[in-house]
């Protein structure tokens, strides 16, 4: 594989990377991680002197800590071969640059696939589509929960997450690559009796009810009652966030500051990759500026509207969007904690000092 003597894989050396034999990376499922390494919707901090990075995550784990010889996500833990972590952060430091598999003509050949898909006067009768509805039919597509007056939809996941889907998005990887229809999407449609199709419901995996937890406001409170004015602080300014700005799931917050790691490690927030919240907490200022940083010479209109500004990011470079947000994650509520976060925001509220307007640098502003 390659055309010269430093390519392994996708891998071109740049520099030294003493760490493996350069042979392990012209196998098959290496390769897999080393495209991965750009196209799989996770964010990156990349710490330059100590050559190490900070990975999101969608594990149990709060977050990765990726060196160049090593990772303790599960996929590093289980082989013992570069995850694709570490190949980012072997990228990022510069001592591999990531080529296209196949050649610039078949990656653009993919984008046409797809624009012309968009373009179609019939996308659902488009190939690539009807598999999809196919897809969707299958009792393995059964949905765990459908909200028919929101008109959106739960599915399981492969990860630990379950994928959030409404009639114009899902948080799946389909959707995310493609922004056209996934599965889970004409599954919900479907279901909603809005897209004709004679699926099949797995009955195992409808939620008998849901799980009972003990864990009340009290003593949701009895932890609150433990954290310092800035942790307060910033969980006020999520549950803010999600209730009166983003009205969704997910928050987005710096990375680095020292009360998130607190909520992190307590698990009352978990970090999630929501790509269109993390977009939508920047300016539109902002984004210009960072797109220009990661490439001086594209082009695009500077003042074009927020909105369309996020949409021509996902459509035209959806790979570089975790170097855009990279000083930024999204959180969720856990689980315990979910229910009662009304309940929590109104305790926070009354308590002396705290105010979302104060600490809106931890948040995005
Ligand atoms: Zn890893
Ligand atoms: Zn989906």
């Amino acid at each position: 594989m390659g055309n010269d003597e430093n390519t392994y894989g996708r891998c071109h050396i740049l520099s030294n990377w003493t760490d493996w034999d350069y042979s392990i990376h012209c196998d098959k499922a290496q390769i897999e991680r080393q495209g991965r390494a750009f196209t799989y919707p996770f964010t990156i901090t990349v710490h330059k002197k100590k050559k190490t990075a900070t990975c999101s995550s969608t594990s149990d784990m709060p977050y990765y800590t990726t060196t160049l010889s090593s990772c303790n996500c599960h996929d590093f833990q289980e082989r013992k071969l570069p995850c694709k972590h570490i190949y980012r952060l072997a990228a990022e430091l510069g001592v591999i640059e990531i080529i296209n598999r196949h050649g610039h003509r078949n990656y653009n050949k993919e984008r046409e696939k797809l624009a012309h898909i968009k373009a179609s006067d019939d996308i659902h009768n488009e190939p690539d589509q009807l598999k999809r509805q196919k897809s969707a039919m299958s009792s393995k597509c059964t949905p765990t929960e459908i909200d028919h007056i929101n008109q959106t939809g739960i599915f399981k996941g492969s990860g630990k997450n379950p994928y959030t889907t409404t009639l114009n998005s899902c948080t799946c990887r389909d959707y995310f690559v493609r922004r056209l229809p996934c599965k889970h999407m004409y599954r919900l449609a479907m279901e909603l009796g809005l897209f004709e199709g004679d699926f099949k419901t797995n009955i195992n995996d409808i939620p008998k009810s849901q799980p009972t937890s003990n864990f009340t406001i009290s003593d949701a409170i009895k932890v609150i009652d433990t954290l310092n004015f800035d942790e307060q602080s910033l969980l006020f300014n999520i549950l803010y966030t999600m209730k009166y700005r983003n009205h969704s799931e997910y928050a987005a917050v710096y990375k680095n500051n020292p009360p998130l790691k607190k909520l992190l490690e307590i698990h009352m927030v978990e970090v999630s990759n929501d790509t269109t919240t993390l977009l939508n907490s920047y300016s539109r200022n902002e984004l210009n500026k960072k797109i220009i940083q990661l490439d001086e010479n594209i082009e695009f209109k500077k003042n074009m509207k927020l909105d369309n500004l996020i949409q021509w990011i996902m459509d035209t470079i959806p790979e570089k969007i975790p170097n855009i947000c990279n000083d930024k994650l999204t959180v969720i509520i856990c689980d315990d904690y979910y229910k009662l976060k009304h309940k929590m925001y109104l305790y926070l509220k009354d308590l002396p000092g705290i105010d979302p307007a104060i600490y809106t640098n931890f948040m995005d502003e």
